[in-house]
């Protein structure tokens, strides 16, 4: 399994540019793409943080591939879910998404609102971006970081951004612990791993320390791409001086695409290269903390951990909540002053959030979800 990997030191849009169109060429991505009409880029847009602070895909990785894409024709979509509970055109707007977007004519998604699919896989039931399985082709640009609890993220976690609104928060508080909560990740890669036909991985800018948003910034200088996301982080994460053992989700998902270790290929260069001295032990202390307390501690974690839809005196009755609402949890009632959640139906997307005219559902968070989610 091919991995490519570019050393290029900054943005300047030509230079990254050209290494796009030797990737395309490398990975034959002009006959891969000959019969699709639209293509779907998933870049890593984590939440409203500026280019520089490295914790976002740089939108010139993503222009140069756009302009990339266009010459060959291709109608471009690009679409997330940012982390938290901030507006998502907030988030497009700090991270100079919306601008790039409007500038190239590109569909921009949000994916808490464009519409959700339900894959099952493994006895648990997932609710992914609709957009992400009738695009004809995706590419996943994802960011090159280290993570607090998973250690490390590239591209197979970006793929955790096609779970709706807090429900990402939601999975993080049912499986609190590494062990529980790779399952998620894993699972999620099997679904739509088949999908992607090229991962690249933006290590130009990238993270260490407290990632994936609490990091310092630093200069890997490095573009990777491969059409295996599982490969590619693979080697991507040993470089940043991770071992096999710290990067469990990663190996489980190279078994599951079927890819013996000996078989990722790499220029000499960097077959055993490491970066000098990255900062990858600092975890976040609370997440430590539960990670290796007892089961009955993570209960009660689940138990106080807790955030949900509701509504506020603002709510004047237009009814754009039920309407929105994926799963028809949203019930109006004659004479009552508010719509009714059935919490037992509500999978947490916070599409009512965002939809909402008049800023009348908030969202209520317990004294522990205050501290965890932005
Ligand atoms: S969209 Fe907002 S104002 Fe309209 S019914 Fe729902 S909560 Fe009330
Ligand atoms: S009530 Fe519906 S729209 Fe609102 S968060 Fe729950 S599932 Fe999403």
């Amino acid at each position: 399994m091919k991995i490519m990997i570019e050393s290029q030191k900054n943005y300047e849009l030509p230079a990254v540019k050209a290494i796009i169109d030797r990737i395309f060429a490398e990975f034959a991505l002009i006959n891969k793409l000959q019969e699709c009409r639209t293509v779907l880029l998933k870049p890593n847009l984590l939440g409203a943080y500026a280019p520089s602070r490295a914790v976002t895909t740089h939108p010139v990785v993503i222009e140069a591939v756009i302009i990339k894409l266009q010459e060959l024709g291709k109608e471009v979509w690009l679409g997330d879910s940012p982390g938290g509970s901030l507006p998502v055109s907030r988030v497009w707007q700090v991270t100079g998404i919306d601008e790039l977007c409007s500038r190239y004519g590109v569909r921009l998604l949000n994916f808490n609102t464009a519409g959700i699919s339900e894959h099952k896989l493994h006895g648990e039931s997932y609710q992914l971006a609709e957009s992400f399985f009738t695009a004809d082709a995706v590419i996943s640009l994802a960011k090159y970081k280290t993570h607090s609890l998973m250690n490390y993220t590239g591209c197979i976690k970006n793929l955790y951004g096609l779970v709706p609104g807090l429900k990402k928060s939601d999975y993080h508080s049912r499986y609190p612990t590494y062990n529980d909560f790779k399952r998620v990740i894993t699972d999620i890669y099997e679904i739509c791993c088949r999908r992607i036909v090229l991962h690249i991985l933006d290590g130009i800018d990238g993270m260490e320390g407290e990632g994936p948003s609490a990091g310092i910034p630093r200069n890997y200088g490095i573009l990777l791409a491969s059409v295996s996301g599982a490969a590619l982080d693979v080697q991507a994460a040993g470089m940043l001086g991770f071992k096999r053992e710290q990067l469990a989700y990663l190996y489980e998902c190279l078994n599951m695409e079927q890819i013996p270790e000996q078989e990722i290929s790499v220029d000499t260069r960097w077959q055993k290269y490491v970066f000098p001295n990255v900062k990858i032990r600092k975890v976040n202390q609370i997440v430590k903390m539960i990670q290796h307390s007892p089961r009955f501690m993570q209960d009660i974690f689940r138990s106080i951990y807790k955030f949900y839809p509701d509504f506020n005196d603002n709510c004047r009755l237009c009814g754009v909540c039920k309407e929105s609402c994926p799963v028809q949890a949203i019930t109006m009632t004659e004479g009552a002053k508010t719509p009714v959640i059935d919490y037992a139906k509500c999978i947490k997307c916070m599409c009512c959030h965002e939809l909402c005219p008049y800023q009348a559902v908030y969202i209520h968070k317990s004294f522990l979800a205050r501290f965890l989610v932005k």
